[in-house]
């Protein structure tokens, strides 16, 4: 896709498609969105796959736009990152998130830990450890009670400060996890030089996990190798019993998909947390 610069006209011919319009509309609209209040947080739960209890959540970006509708993820965060205006996005995402953690455990719903997502935009910010810090100290959350999702895009390029700046969050006390594990194309050795807490197995991967046998023997190697790295390992994108009893059988620590709830509104994720409560 094109790039738009600050300082480049823009024409509008016939050939100009619907999709360039709209990406246009997009990032305009995008701009104003923080201000207008257009964002929510949606949580998904992660459970434990021995216990079956919820034990996090992972929070996920939806923005509400008046003319626009319901703009999906995949619609808006390219453009974010290619603009710049994820720093500013995810650092909001990071304050809700943690913020509305706190008062759910402050509530007595239990000590769960929230999962949010990092670009590598946000990941090459000046001020990311000082925006966690100041996150952490405003909403006093327990740092253990968050955990921040990294592509493996990040571990490809400029080896070095990347280590140091994961070590920098590391000690801040916070879990880090990979998510769409097995997707990148980076080498397995960065997993022994970074400080990572959890494996976050690709939903392409789980999908035809009960079907496909590379499929299944790509799912049990990644569980055996965080396992033998004393990794955790999540899968996500679990959609049916089969899947589920597949990866608790294998091994597999937690799971999140359809299957048990798609993601949800926070007074919806609330209503979860104390029916669950109540059993
Ligand atoms: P992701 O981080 O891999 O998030 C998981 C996606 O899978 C979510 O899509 C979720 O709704 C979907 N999903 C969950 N369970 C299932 C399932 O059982 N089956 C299927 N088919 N899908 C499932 P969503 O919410 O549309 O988000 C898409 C992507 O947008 C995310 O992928 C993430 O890369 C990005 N994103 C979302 N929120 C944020 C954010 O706050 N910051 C950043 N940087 N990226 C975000
Ligand atoms: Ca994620
Ligand atoms: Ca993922
Ligand atoms: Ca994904």
């Amino acid at each position: 896709a094109k790039k738009l610069g600050r300082n480049n006209f823009q024409f509008y011919t016939p050939a100009m498609n619907e999709e360039s319009l709209e990406r246009v509309r997009i990032e305009s609209a995008l701009r104003n969105a923080l201000e207008r209040n257009e964002f929510v947080l949606h949580y998904q739960p992660q459970l434990d796959l021995t216990s079956g209890q919820i034990v996090g959540m992972e929070a996920l970006l939806r923005w509400q736009h008046p003319e626009l509708g319901m703009v999906p993820p995949g619609r808006f965060i390219g453009i974010a990152e290619e603009t710049g205006l994820i720093v500013q996005i995810g650092a909001w995402v990071l304050r809700t998130a943690c913020a509305q953690n706190k008062a759910w455990q402050d509530a007595g719903l239990g000590r769960l830990r929230v999962a949010v997502n990092l670009s590598a935009r946000q990941f090459g910010a000046a001020d990311l450890i000082a925006s966690l810090e100041s996150v952490l100290a405003d909403t006093r959350l327990d740092p253990e009670c968050l955990e921040i999702e990294l592509t493996e895009s990040l571990f490809m390029s400029d080896v070095t400060p990347a280590v140091d700046l994961l070590h920098r969050m590391k000690s801040l006390g916070v879990n880090l996890s990979i998510d769409d594990f097995g997707t990148g194309y980076s080498s397995l050795s960065y997993l022994s030089r970074f400080p990572i807490d959890v494996l976050k197995i690709d939903r392409s991967f789980v999908a035809d996990i009960t079907h496909d046998a590379n499929d299944a023997a790509i799912v049990t190697s990644i569980i055996a190798l965080a396992h033998n790295l004393k990794l955790a390992v999540i899968a996500e994108g679990v959609e049916t019993l089969e899947q589920l009893d597949y990866l608790r059988s294998h091994g597999c620590d937690e799971m999140q998909g359809y299957y048990f709830s798609k993601p949800l509104p926070a007074a919806e994720f609330e209503q979860l947390l104390v029916q669950r409560r109540a059993l």
